[in-house]
């Protein structure tokens, strides 16, 4: 059991740091300098923060420490993606992924991408996800998502680069969703990374309550939506949480969401083979985002063993996408990446519990 009980500045945001200075009969301004050094440059010992004196030092490492996760494990595939299993303060672990920019991508604006877990494991258990197998464990806390960020840069030496930032690993990032948004905010503060929001996707199998209260924060990340179905009996089957909170709903709320000039809502739509991949499904999807500034992106299926469905041939994809590019809709396929480390979408599982048979957290949160 861990008892260090000291108080971990990696969770504060720049107020909370002053504060807790306040409290140690320390002046206030030296939160900036505490929260950039952990933030902007990454450090992980008081010893580091040359710009304070060291007897702060000291008195702030007796009161104070600053959590960050450990690298368990990396794994590089032959594209780039790096894959990271990281262990957490109680033993438990997550994955991270750094997906590098591609030549093909360089024209736009390229840059490298984190994909970043907001839970241990997810609750949301969709059909084809690997992540789902494994229930929920529990939700991260802000500092251990941003903690993702701080490690992943230093050990990759991104620290003063730009990069965008994915909420697509482990979890459903609205399920967590004060965490989330407290990371976001300590991610975006200019005194540490200073992470454009514009930079960020949430991307979220449309957990309503939440999804409404997002649309009223004051930092907006870009939004995906995780729809994979046209139909409710279908999503039913394929998102359960389906069940609660519906196909129609979840398109009146994406109707509603304030987006800003020439921004526009992701829908992202797995594709399995001979299951939501005919061309009536294809047309059906078009009707459904009328009206919504709205651009798709299909994801083929990653199979995984334990997952029953198949990818389709190239061949079924680009027919799906064809459709909708015909009638308008702005559409692209995701490149897997990573496949071959398991890193890809859905892939995300940790090995202790790739052996654990599934739990009840679906059911306890739909009877919720
Ligand atoms: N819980 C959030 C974010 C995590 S998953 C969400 O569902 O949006 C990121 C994306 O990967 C989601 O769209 C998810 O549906 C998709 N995905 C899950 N399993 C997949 C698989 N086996 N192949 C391809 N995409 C998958």
């Amino acid at each position: 059991m861990n008892t260090d009980l000291r108080t971990d500045l990696a969770e504060l945001d720049v107020s909370a740091l002053e504060d807790a200075l306040d409290a140690l009969g320390r002046p206030r301004f030296h939160a900036r300098q505490i929260f950039q050094w952990i933030h902007k440059h990454g450090v992980v010992e008081f010893d580091a923060m040359s710009d304070l004196s060291r007897e702060l030092r000291t008195q702030l490492g007796a009161a104070f420490r600053i959590g960050t996760p450990t690298v368990v494990q990396q794994d590089r595939s032959v594209d780039g993606t790096v894959k990271f299993l990281l262990g957490l303060r109680d033993g438990k672990r997550i994955e991270s992924v750094f997906i590098p920019d591609t030549p093909a991508d360089s024209s736009r604006d390229a840059r490298a991408t984190f994909c970043l877990s907001t839970q241990v494991g997810c609750a949301m258990r969709c059909a084809f996800c690997l992540t789902g197998k494994m229930g929920i464990d529990r939700n991260l806390t802000a500092g251990e998502i941003v903690g993702q960020v701080r490690v992943l840069a230093r050990e990759l030496h991104l620290l003063s680069s730009r990069f965008n930032i994915v909420l697509m690993g482990m979890g459903e990032p609205l399920h967590n969703y004060d965490e989330t948004m407290k990371a976001l905010r300590i991610l975006a503060d200019e005194h540490g990374l200073a992470v454009s929001p514009r930079r960020i996707t949430l991307s979220t199998v449309g957990v309503l309550p939440n999804l409404e209260r997002l649309a009223t924060e004051a930092l907006m990340p870009n939004l995906a939506i995780s729809l994979h179905s046209t139909t409710e009996d279908q999503r039913d089957r394929l998102v359960p949480v389906n069940r609660k909170y519906g196909l129609r709903d979840l398109l009146d709320a994406c109707r509603r969401f304030p987006l800003k000039r020439r921004s526009r809502i992701t829908f992202e739509y797995v594709l399995l083979n001979e299951v939501n991949d005919t061309p009536e499904d294809a047309r059906r999807l078009v009707k459904l985002l009328a009206g919504i500034k709205a651009k798709v992106n299909l994801l083929p299926l990653n199979e995984a063993a334990g997952i029953p469905f198949d990818r389709p041939s190239d061949d079924r994809v680009n027919r799906f996408a064809r459709i909708l590019a015909d009638r308008g809709v702005t559409v692209s396929v995701r490149k897997s990446r990573g496949r071959d480390i398991r890193a890809a979408c859905g892939q995300l599982i940790t090995d202790s519990a790739r052996a654990k048979a599934p739990g009840q957290q679906l059911a306890s949160m739909l009877g919720s």
